[in-house]
């Protein structure tokens, strides 16, 4: 067994303590019930969800166990579990129709993707809860009496609300994405918890744990040095942010652009509250994802306005439509790709959609007129020059100024003296870029440990394409992930970019730690980590050079 594991760090904080396993028993012994039965066991369930939810001090996860309660009692899963059960029988085994009923709900929640998606495992939890209130195997809750650090394969709302958590040191879970419940309660309870961490539940019970919550990375085998460090380079982080504000800037006085991601109204102003110069990535895609039928342009110049108005004197790039693969938007009604990440999705959806990009461009430029916002506009998944000039030859017939593609694939990187030559700005998707780089999905947990910025071939990648950038004389940004881990955003700086686009959240301690570098060390950093081996050897050798 490794002593390192790695995931999705969705909640800082460096702590160490005993792993607690959470196990979910699942016995194979058959359940015999009458749909009465079944039907009475899921009252129960409910009652049980709500009760949990009255009582739960946190209001998120009084939020989503109020959620799960609903979820229990919707007449649709009554129904779908009333067709799979004929009445008057008693069942010798009731499982298999009801993993059908809910198997159901789950698949169409999964095609939605994203956000929904994850809901899936509310699902699990009222099935596996249901199950065990008919088969009398419920346990009692699990109470945690001494600081120990949760381990588990997932963990729901309920899990936790069962444990107290007062006790949790941090979450550290097999499953689940940045959106997942573990993810939320970790951040409400202020504790550090990494998602998506495989191999995590080879960990035996009682083994002591170094959780570092913002790299994503737990050790059983540390030093105390190793340990005293990271809480060190943690508690530096906040005190920083705490400390500066205004513009983003480095030691030398160096002009960085912070900006933040946003997504709708509440984003912008989230984006603008934290002291952003604007927002880097406006996912437009996100207004779209609940739409059955695609929004006339006067909705969307309705939407977009909501978005522009609280940044007035400030900076929107905006990204057209990045639907497919990860991000389905209902109404582009797509067949059934083998790959769909290497498929048709963001700017490709000119091939087939041709008609809701140009409307979704007016819509933009309609939405701009008359607002105090410096409007730049770009497109996602470009990734040869025609595309690239396709799309700037449109956006500027709509009178769109600043146009700039989004570097997310090899092939846009490595052509960028071409690519940007089209455009007036690129902004590096850092999220897609390393999954096509690594060939790594970047939704599969078993290979987070590749897709990471941190590798060598990544940020030769993104050096070559600021290379380019630069003897064009063209700016370039970085909008992905990336951007938001303060040392890695020194090393982009240092490759070249001009620009980070993060979540607000992670504004203050970027632009904390920003202030403590200069460029020419950025540069130092950035050139020892590209030629690094591994992720790690890069990691250590840049954060070695920019703590000194
Ligand atoms: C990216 O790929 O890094 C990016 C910013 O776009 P998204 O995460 O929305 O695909
Ligand atoms: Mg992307």
């Amino acid at each position: 067994m490794s002593n390192k594991f790695t995931g999705i760090g969705v909640s800082p904080g460096v702590v160490v303590g005993p792993v607690r396993r959470i196990v979910q028993v699942t016995s194979n012994e058959p359940i015999p019930a009458t749909p009465r039965e079944v039907f009475d066991a899921l009252e129960k369930v409910t009652a049980d969800l709500e009760n949990a939810a009255h009582h739960i001090e946190l209001d998120i996860a009084k939020e989503v166990l109020g959620a799960q309660a609903m979820m229990a009692s919707d007449p649709a899963l009554i129904e779908a579990i009333g067709a799979r059960l004929s009445q008057d029988i008693k069942y010798s085994d009731v499982r298999s129709e009801l993993a059908d009923s809910f198997g159901g709900f789950k698949a169409a929640l999964t095609a939605l993707g994203g956000y929904f998606a994850e809901r899936t495992a509310d699902l699990d939890e009222i099935m596996n809860r249901l199950l065990a209130k008919l088969s009398g195997t419920e346990q009692a809750a699990l109470v945690l009496t001494a600081p120990s650090i949760i381990v588990a394969e997932d963990l729901t709302p309920s899990d936790t609300a069962q444990l107290n958590l007062q006790f949790a040191l941090a979450l550290v879970v097999a499953k689940g994405g940045p959106t997942s419940h573990t993810a939320i309660v970790a951040r409400g309870l202020g504790i550090p918890a990494i998602v998506g961490c495989a191999g995590v539940m080879e960990i035996s019970e009682g083994t002591q744990l170094l959780v570092d919550g913002r790299d994503g990375t737990a050790y059983t085998d540390y030093s105390e040095v190793d340990f005293e460090s990271r809480k060190q380079r943690e508690a530096a982080l906040r005190a920083r942010a705490a400390a500066v504000v205004g513009p983003g800037r480095l030691k030398d006085g160096t002009h960085v652009t912070l900006l933040a991601n946003a997504g709708d109204a509440a984003g912008a102003i989230a984006a603008a509250s934290v002291g952003t110069e604007g927002i880097g990535l406006f996912r437009t895609e996100l207004l779209f994802l609940e739409s059955k039928t695609e929004p006339t342009v006067a909705e969307q110049v309705a939407m977009y306005r909501s978005v522009f108005e609280p940044m007035k004197g400030l900076r929107v790039v905006v990204r057209t439509l990045d639907a497919g693969s990860d991000k389905p938007v209902p109404y582009i009604h797509a067949p059934h790709e083998e790959n769909p990440a290497l498929g048709v999705r963001g700017w490709r959806l000119t091939r087939t959609n041709n008609d809701v990009i140009n409307r979704q461009l007016q819509a933009i430029a309609e939405a701009a007129q008359g607002i105090d916002i410096d409007l730049w506009v770009m497109a996602p998944m470009i990734n040869t020059p025609a595309e690239a000039q396709d799309f700037a030859t449109r956006a500027r017939a709509l009178g769109i100024k600043k146009v700039g593609v989004m570097i997310e694939t090899p092939a846009a990187a490595l052509h960028a003296d071409k690519v940007l030559a089209e455009v007036n700005f690129g902004s590096f998707g850092t999220n897609d870029l390393t999954q096509y780089v690594m060939a790594s999905d970047r939704l599969d947990s078993r290979l987070s440990d590749m897709t990471t910025t941190w590798h060598p071939a990544v940020l030769r990648t993104i050096q070559i394409a600021c290379n380019s950038a630069k003897s064009l004389n063209k700016s370039t940004g970085v909008c992905g992930e990336s951007a938001a881990n303060p040392y890695l955003a020194a090393v982009l700086l240092g490759l070249g970019v001009n620009s980070l686009s993060m979540a607000p959240s992670a504004v203050s301690e970027v632009r904390g730690f920003l202030s403590t570098v200069d460029l020419a060390t950025c540069v130092e950093a950035a050139l020892k980590a590209v030629s690094a081996s591994s992720a790690e050897e890069a990691e250590s050798w840049a954060k070695g050079i920019l703590e000194k």
